[in-house]
């Protein structure tokens, strides 16, 4: 690989003195000097860089490459992919060499990686192919570690996703996260249920106490909802006064009796040291053939109907 790397690398450096019909032995030693030149230069990079033959054996690599293996050259050369990492991490850049090779291009990659260390990174790995002793192709590969910048834009996407005034999710959230649940029903028939919850005469709580007093009763309720359901229950505010709860595979029944309870506990807590108030909620599960919209349409309109027959209330086809 050196020899070739050098010779392109090189080639306008060198072909002024070729011309000038340099010995052999010069020229030679114009490579062996240009190529300690290139690992040097190479050495310094704190990207991972790494080289394999025809048959993914290693032909090399990198100082950072060799130093995130924690092996020697010695111990690196020779060896596949499979004998250096777990099965999986093996066959997922096997498969990636593959593909490229298949592909003949540069090809570009980020996924999570586990190296035998137990560290977790975050890579972004580009391979190119690359001919060596004349007829055979074999794969180059950078890695660059964007760990920090992978998890900034995951606190980014974090963040858009939540109810900046109750920290509880919001209606992008409840979007995405109904839309997921649809999908796993229509795949594997596996039932959800959702409980729509609106404050009872909120108005009533701005116009006694102010808009801002308003703000911290729906934050405390946002509260105490979330600290009476489980880790697959998810609670959303989908508007002003309003939330919606979806139940991961729970029956209408376990749904009904969650609901009763969150409306039992509401009844019965005071918030900001006087504050009272109830909920209503309405409850459905998922049907064959629903769709965001039926389920959101069917759910509202039980909402509806708890309301009329005097707020306080859980309201569900029996
Ligand atoms: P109902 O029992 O029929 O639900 O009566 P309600 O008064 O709760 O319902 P309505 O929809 O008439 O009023 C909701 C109120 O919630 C009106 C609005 O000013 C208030 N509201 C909406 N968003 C916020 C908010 O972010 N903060 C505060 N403090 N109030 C809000
Ligand atoms: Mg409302
Ligand atoms: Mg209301």
């Amino acid at each position: 690989m050196g020899i070739l790397v050098a010779c392109s690398f090189f080639n306008h450096l060198l072909m002024p003195d070729i011309k000038s019909e340099l010995k052999l032995e010069v020229f030679m030693e114009h490579i062996k000097n240009n190529n300690l030149v290139l690992s040097s230069v190479i050495n310094l990079i704190d990207d991972l860089i790494f080289y394999k033959d025809k048959d993914f054996k290693y032909l090399g690599g990198n100082s950072a490459f060799l130093a995130f293996i924690n092996n020697s050259p010695e111990e690196l050369i020779g060896k596949d992919d499979f004998e250096i990492f777990d099965h999986e991490l093996a066959s997922l850049f096997r498969h990636n060499d593959k593909l490229m090779l298949a592909e003949g291009n540069i090809r570009t990659n980020e996924e999570w990686v586990t190296y035998p260390d137990g560290s977790k990174v975050y890579l972004l790995t580009k391979k190119i192919p690359f001919v060596y002793d004349l007829t055979n192709t074999g794969i180059i590969g950078i890695s660059r570690d964007i760990t920090s910048l992978e998890k900034a834009k995951q606190q980014l996407q974090a963040q858009t996703l939540v109810d900046e005034l109750t920290k509880v999710n919001n209606r992008k959230a409840y979007n995405l996260k109904i839309k997921a649940l649809l999908a796993v029903f229509e795949r594997y028939q596996t039932p959800f249920s959702i409980i729509s919850i609106d404050i009872d005469d909120f108005k009533k709580i701005n116009d006694n106490y102010g808009h801002d007093i308003g703000d911290k009763v729906l934050q405390s309720f946002s509260a105490l909802i979330e600290g009476h359901i489980r880790q697959t229950d998810h609670l959303f505010r989908v508007g002003g006064e309003e939330f919606v709860i979806l139940c991961e595979s729970k029956t209408k029944n376990d749904a009904i009796k969650l609901a009763e309870k969150l409306r039992s506990i509401t009844e019965n807590t005071t918030l900001m040291t006087n504050i009272d108030f109830t909920i209503s909620l309405g409850i459905c599960a998922v049907r064959k053939d629903d769709d965001a919209n039926s389920i959101a349409k069917r759910v509202d309109t039980l909402l509806y109907q708890a309301k009329a027959n005097g707020k306080n209330i859980v309201s569900y086809h029996s």
